[in-house]
Order: C-alpha cells, then structure tokens, then sequence
C-alpha cells in the first residue's frame, strides 16, 4: 500500500485531472444524460487483495458504472426535491474535500468562514442576527436538532433536565402538527418522543395548511402537556404553508416551542409574491432549512437556526471532555449540533453565495416558480389531466384523468414511461387519497426549453397510455 500510495502522491496531478475531465464530461451532456437510469442485478466486487491505486479505481468506476450514472442534478430531475449544485458550489466542494478541515476547531479558519456563511444566509432569509444557525447533513437532522431542542425547553419550563435527567423525567410530549414531513415522524422515533405522539391537526378544507382555530382548541384543551406544534413552511405535496403568524400569536397565551419546517419553503423569503407566506417565522423557536435542495449545493447540506442557543448547547454539549475545553466558555458548533468531527459544509454554501449573492437567488426562484406556474397552467388546460392543487410555489401536483379504479395503476404506468424516456423525472404521491404525480422545480439549471421539452413529453406519453376515459 504504501509504495502504490505514494505513487498516487506523485501522480496527484493526473489523478486530479481525472477526476475533473470526467466531472467535466458529465457536466457538459448532463441534459443528454437520462434522468432515471437504475441498476439492477449487478455483481458485486469483492475487497482487492492488493494496493491497485487510485487509477485502477477510477477505470472501474468508468467502465462499471458510470454508465448508469443518472442526471439528478440535470435540469428535468423534478422527482422529490431534488437541487443541482451550482458551479460556485462545486468549486467549494472540492475544496472541502481537499483541505479535509475538521470544521470542529473553533480556531480554523473554517470556523470563521462557517458564521460568515451563516450570516449571509440570515441576511438572505431576513433571519433576525438573534438566531444562532448551524450546518447540520440535512433537513431531517434539522428538524431532529430543532425538536430536541423544544424537548430540552419544554423539560427547563418545568425544571427537569432532560439532557441530564433523560425523557422518561418529563414523560410524554406531543408533537402537534397538520401536514409534519416524514422526517419530523422519523425525528420523533429517533428522540424516544414515539411516532405515536404526533396529534394531527386538521387542515383548512381544501388545503394542507393547519386549521389554526383547531390548533388553538387543542392547546386550550391540554394545558399542562408539553407540546411542540412543528409548523410546514411548504409541504412536499402542494408547498401549503401554516399561517405562522397566527400560530406565533398563539404563543401570548399558550407555552409551546413552534418549530418550523421549511426545507424548501423558506426560499419564498427571496421571493416578493412570495415573502408573506413566510411571515412571523423570524419569530419562531427553531427553523429547519435544507441547503441541497433550492440552495443547490451537493448533498448534504442543510441549516438548523434557533433563538436558543441555551437550550441547544444543553442538548448537544461535549461534558467533561477534558481535551475539549468547557463548551459554556468556548463557543464550538460541535456542542450546538448532533455531529462531533464535521465536515466544512460551509464552504460550498459559501462559495455559492459570494458568487451569485442575493439577486442570484432571487432570479433562481422566481424563474422555478414561474416554470411551475407555467408547467401548472399547461396541465390544468389539458383534459387528460388533472390539476390536484393550485400552484402555490415550485410545485405541480396532478394526476391523470382516468377512472378511479384505474387510476393507481394508471399514475405508475405513465412514470414509468416517464422516466424510461428519460427525459424527465417526477415522482408519485397521494394527495387527499388520490394517486397522484409530483414535479418539483428547484434546479437552478432549468429553463423555458426544458418546460417546453416536458410539456411535449408529457403530451406524448399520455397517449401512448392505454384505457383512457
Ligand atoms: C426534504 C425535506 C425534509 C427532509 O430533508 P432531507 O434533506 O432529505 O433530510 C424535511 N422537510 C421537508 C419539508 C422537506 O422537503
């Protein structure tokens, strides 16, 4: 191994070079690049005995599969929510990588860098400087950092310490919420709080916002429970938002921590036909804000802010780690999130936004939200399909005209054929109980040309379908 590594060592350069033509290449035909290509039955390669180097891996990954490399990061990957990563952002992830800096010493310059990143994300959110922001691996991590955060309080409202104590000191807390992400379950399951203490709210008829009125009876009605309500800046359905003022107001004469998730949502602070849907969240106990989704930096990213770094530093601190230092006198993101030795995730964010900076983002969204818009009207003017929700954001939630009984079968046929003809990707979804088909339009890639591409595609494949009504 260690003639063959440092060999690699001499021949940095090549291997680096590598690295980047084939990074370049794939760049470069990313929209010929089918956008749903899976593998299946593949053999799997067993450990080499013996040291190859980095080339011999590199031609095995070259010949076995890349091939089936597909384009998630292309301009018509609009399945889940799925971001590109911006040129800036690339750049600083391969920096990342290279300097390899622990972003766990406070005394690095990755730590400055982190809280420069963080600043300009509040700046570009509008978050008050009053909230202390984290790089955590993703949004369900935040909304898992964020909930913990709540238990802690909820506990200290009572005088138990649930970092020190334990859950099983308070007993049972609720998480209250209309339309929560899977990840806010998952969050619960992984905090010992149990799925089965989420109390769903109803929504508005019609909608997946939360019935504030509802919400309200709920807290009157259980006033000693401690309770989370974990709000949705945009669900993943039709991107509804919870009336966030009117649940802040709620605070005046009810004790809970609001929570809220906005993944992607949160990006309608950019957006001036947007904003209002996020009002009151600068108000807010936590806010969850994934970075590889509408920020379009690589997986995986996303940020926590909180107005209580107090509470977080009792969940999350190192205690009685000598080599550590005391984390109430040495401010360290290590004691303020779930991950101990962490990767610089600042950087690529970083590097985004000193390049492309606030009017960069702004046309980002704006341009996805009048492609959903218009991708929205295309599907409501065709009476082979059916628009299942207004479009409220970088949304299209629609299914397809056909019988009831058909349609489950239908809706899984056409993304099929969707996603063989490899020109688009969307995925499925029941919205109200309905089979339905999702699009989510958050690359900073796609363009007029690539709606008009869909939209002919989509046509298309609706045709082919059989037993149409
Ligand atoms: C994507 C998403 C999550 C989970 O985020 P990951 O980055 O996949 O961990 C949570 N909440 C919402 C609203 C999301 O869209």
């Amino acid at each position: 191994m260690n003639d063959r590594i440092h060999q690699d060592l001499q021949e940095t350069s090549q291997l680096l070079a590598a690295a980047k033509d084939f990074s370049e290449q794939f760049l470069a035909t990313i929209e010929a690049i089918p956008v749903g290509r899976g593998m299946q039955g593949f053999e799997r390669l067993s450990l080499p005995e013996q040291a190859h180097g980095a080339s011999y891996a590199m031609h095995r990954f070259e010949t076995l599969y890349a091939p089936y490399v597909n384009s998630s990061a292309g301009p018509r990957y609009w399945g889940f929510v799925t971001g590109g990563t911006t040129p800036a952002a690339l750049m600083g992830d391969w920096l990342t990588a290279a300097m390899d800096l622990n972003a766990a010493d406070r005394t690095a310059v990755s730590f400055h860098m982190e809280e420069e990143a963080l600043h300009m994300l509040r700046q570009l959110f509008g978050l008050p400087e009053g909230y202390l922001g984290c790089f955590v691996s993703g949004a369900t991590m935040s909304n898992f950092s964020g909930l913990a955060t709540g238990r802690q309080w909820l506990g200290m409202q009572r005088g138990i310490n649930i970092g020190e104590e334990g859950l099983h000191a308070l007993g049972v807390i609720k998480v209250v919420s209309a339309t929560p992400h899977s990840s806010v379950v998952k969050s619960m399951s992984m905090m010992g709080l149990g799925r089965n203490a989420l109390v769903r709210i109803p929504t508005l008829p019609g909608r997946e916002a939360i019935d504030v009125l509802q919400l309200e009876q709920y807290l009157a009605a259980h006033p000693e429970e401690p309770v989370i309500v974990s709000a949705s800046a945009g669900t993943v359905n039709t991107v509804d938002f919870d009336d966030i003022a009117a649940i802040v107001k709620l605070k005046e004469r009810y004790v809970f921590w609001l929570h809220v998730d906005a993944a992607f949502g949160g990006f309608a602070a950019l957006s001036d036909t947007h904003r209002h849907l996020v009002a009151g969240w600068e108000q807010a106990d936590s806010i969850t804000i994934d970075a590889h989704k509408w920020l379009n930096v690589p997986y995986d990213s996303a940020m926590l802010f909180t107005r209580h770094p107090e509470m977080q530093l009792e969940v999350f601190k190192n205690a009685g780690a000598a080599y550590l230092g005391d984390p109430a006198k040495q401010f360290n993101y290590t004691n303020y999130g779930p991950e101990n030795s962490r990767r610089f995730r600042a950087l690529p964010a970083w590097f985004s936004l000193q390049a492309y900076g606030r009017e960069g983002y702004r046309e980002l969204v704006t341009r996805n939200i009048r492609h959903a818009q218009l991708l929205g009207q295309h599907v409501a003017s065709d009476d082979r399909f059916r628009l299942l929700a207004p479009v409220h954001m970088c949304v299209v939630c629609f299914t397809l005209h056909v019988a009831e009984e058909e349609l489950g079968a239908a809706v899984a046929a056409y993304l099929q054929a969707l996603q063989d003809g490899g020109v688009v990707y969307m995925t499925a979804t029941y919205y109200a109980g309905v089979p339905a088909i999702r699009a989510a339009l958050v690359n900073w890639r796609t363009t007029d040309e690539d709606v008009a591409i869909v939209w002919e595609e989509m046509q298309q494949q609706v045709e082919m379908l059989p037993a149409r009504v």
